[in-house]
Formats: structure tokens, sequence, C-alpha cells
């Protein structure tokens, strides 16, 4: 078969699922990443014959579409800020809010800050992109419950010629750490109600342990980090976290000791209330 068969047969299977361009993107996507095969070769070598293998792996690529796997998981990587991440379905795909989260705390900090926590790392996107800007000036600790997630988030790190101390630990028991300057957080903050509204690419694929806040205490993963954050964040330290936008009165609450100094919330691109920032005393 040959190139632009190849391509209008994807477009054409999922027709249903995405727009022409996000099918035109996804092609190239693949064509370049799984296949390396040259994008532009879709209009200098339309004709190209593609082999047995290739086709076949367009063929499951195509059902795994149609599944709802997000492209992301299927090219095993994605790009955050500048530079590239690797992922699976152990770690959330890193989306462009944090992007946002990222440059918050770069405008509040001109100088890097000594001792950092990335609490809830993931793909250890945060953790990269601070280490990446400040180098060897802030020590960065990187912790998460998920043995998964910090494989996935160690070799990030590798790739990306970083130097983090990942720990793995529940970020409720203790935290064993010395004191800290900045701790950002991207905890889970979905909440179960929010399924039906989810799209099933995130729903089916990406992990509930790193999506969805417990039940009973919507803001729980904030409530654990303030009363860490009393005992391991230095006076003049700030804190940083991603949030639901439905929780803002929840998280005023549990901000609400007078420790907590320049207590701010921030909207995303969106336009809605995202991110959160407070300041201890
Ligand atoms: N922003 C993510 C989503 O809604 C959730 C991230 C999180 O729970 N920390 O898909």
């Amino acid at each position: 078969m040959k190139l632009f068969e190849a391509h209008q047969n994807f477009s054409q299977a999922l027709l249903h699922k995405f727009t022409p361009e996000e099918n035109r993107f996804y092609f190239k996507q693949i064509l370049e990443i799984l296949l390396g095969i040259n994008p532009l070769n879709l209009a200098l070598e339309p004709s190209q014959i593609l082999t047995e293998a290739q086709l076949n792996q367009i063929e499951s690529i195509i059902l795994q579409l149609e599944n709802d796997v997000p492209l992301q998981q299927l090219l095993g990587r994605v790009y955050f800020m500048n530079f590239e991440l690797q992922v699976n379905t152990d770690v959330l795909i890193p989306r462009p809010e944090t992007e946002e989260l990222v440059q918050w705390i770069f405008q509040t900090h001109s100088e890097p800050p000594k001792m950092v926590l990335d609490c809830g790392t993931g793909s250890g996107c945060i953790a990269i992109a601070l280490n990446k800007n400040w180098k060897s000036d802030s020590k960065i600790f990187a912790l998460d419950l998920s043995v998964k997630a910090l494989k996935v988030a160690q070799k990030n790190a590798l790739l990306n010629g970083c130097d983090i101390q990942f720990i793995n630990r529940d970020m409720a028991k203790a935290w064993n750490l010395p004191h800290l300057d900045l701790i950002v957080s991207n905890p889970p903050y979905v909440l179960l109600e929010e399924q039906n509204q989810m799209h099933p690419r995130v729903l089916k694929h990406e992990p509930h342990l790193a999506l969805f806040s417990p039940q009973d205490d919507p803001v729980y993963f904030y409530r654990v980090i303030q009363q860490q954050a009393l005992i391991h964040l230095k006076p003049g330290g700030w804190l940083f976290f991603e949030m639901n936008p439905r929780c803002t009165e929840e998280l005023k609450e549990v901000f609400s000791d007078p420790v907590w100094q320049s207590f701010e919330f921030r909207n995303d691109t969106f336009g809605k209330v995202r991110f959160l920032r407070v300041q201890k005393l």
C-alpha cells in the first residue's frame, strides 16, 4: 500500500473520533515517531510503498485510538515546557495548566530557592522543569507513592540530565526531609462525581491514583501538605498548588491558620481558578 492510501484509510477510520486537522496531526506524529518516516513524504513522496509491518503497526494504532488510548501514550512521549518526557499508563500526561503553574513559580522566585520539594511528582514534569532552570543552585526532592510512577520520573530525569532526589513515600507519612524553601504539588484533585464529565481518554487510560481525591475529603492532599509544611517549610517559604476550581472554599479553610500569608488563587488560560500560592509567615 502507498503512503497516501494509508493516510486516507487512517483518516477514514477515525473520522468519527477526530477532526480532519487532528487526524492529520496524529498521522504525521505516528509516521515520524513510530514508523521513522519523514512526515514531509506525505507531500513529497505520497507513492512511497509501506511495508507489511508498517501497515500492521498503523492498523494496531487505529484500534488503540478507537479505544481512546491517548496519542501521548501511543507515542510514549510528550513535550512539557521546552523539553521531552516519556509517559506511560503509570503517570498522568502532563497538562498545559501545569506549565502555567511552573511559570508562576518562576515569576515568584527571581532567585533559586535552596531546598525544594515536588510532592506527588508523577512523570517528574514539575521537578525536572525546576531543576533545568535552577540547576545546582537548588536541591530538588520529588516524592511519590507510586513506585511505577517514580520509575518513569527517574528515567525522565536521566533523559533530561537532571539531578533530583526521588523518594518513594506516602505524603501523609513523616517526610524526614530537611527544611524546605518551596513545596509544589499537583496532587490528585478530581472529584469522583466529576467522572461522568471526563473524557474516556482520561478515565480509561490515566492512573486513577493520580486523578481522584478521596471521596470523603476533596482537599485531603492539600490538608496533608499543609500539616507537613507547618513543620518542614521555612518561614518565608512558599507553597504552590494546582487545584480543582470547585474547591476554593475548602482550600481557604485548609489555610486559615494565620501562619499562612499572601494566599492567592490564579486562573489558568481557560479562565478557571486553577492555582493557589501561599507563603509561610
Ligand atoms: N488536570 C487534570 C485533569 O483534570 C487533573 C490533575 C490532577 O488531578 N492533579 O485531567
